[in-house]
């Protein structure tokens, strides 16, 4: 569980660099970082003060907003979490956030499944790369034009979220 929680850490860290490379600390307080297990990884001494990087990216943890998405708060049985991560105040902000699209491109992702398991590694990874791009491009096209992209049914195990799937390829890179 903690080496999980290290791991985590290391690929948000990365995330959030990546993406908020060139912002500000007003754009961190605009940001909204929604994963399942958020509480956890917020409890981290790591993440209690500024982090060991270069400002303005020593705040981000700090300044960001973290949430739990809808599907997943239902398992936070603590009061705190319900308080500190509702996804609620993501739709204050941004009321036509999807806070399942991690959720329904795992979906997705699931019907590769067995494709990948008889992939080498690297081969994974660049599978991986060129279905995600593509993925995206075909999601903004869709919500750019008012459509709703096609998805599974949402039946499909979760062993991993897609955001574990995408993270592990960041930090691969
Ligand atoms: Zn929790």
């Amino acid at each position: 569980m903690l080496e999980d929680l290290s791991q985590d850490c290391k690929i948000v860290i990365k995330f959030l660099q990546l993406h908020l490379a060139g912002k500000t600390v007003e754009d961190f307080r605009n940001f909204f970082l929604s994963y399942d297990n958020i509480c956890h990884l917020d409890e981290l001494k790591l993440f209690s003060h500024n982090l060991d990087l270069p400002a303005p990216y020593d705040k981000v943890w700090l300044e960001i907003n973290k949430v739990i998405d809808p599907l997943h708060i239902k398992n936070h049985t603590r009061p705190k979490c319900k308080e500190l991560y509702n996804p609620e105040k993501v739709k204050k902000q941004v009321p036509e956030a999807n806070l399942m699209c991690a959720e329904q491109t795992f979906a997705w992702l699931g019907r590769y499944k067995r494709i990948f398991n008889s992939m080498t590694k690297t081969h994974f990874h660049f599978m991986v790369h060129c279905l995600i791009k593509g993925r995206n491009s075909y999601t903004t096209y869709c919500y750019k034009n008012k459509k709703k992209p096609l998805l599974p049914s949402a039946k499909i195990a979760k062993t991993l979220t897609v955001l574990d799937v995408l993270f592990k390829y960041i930090l691969h890179k």
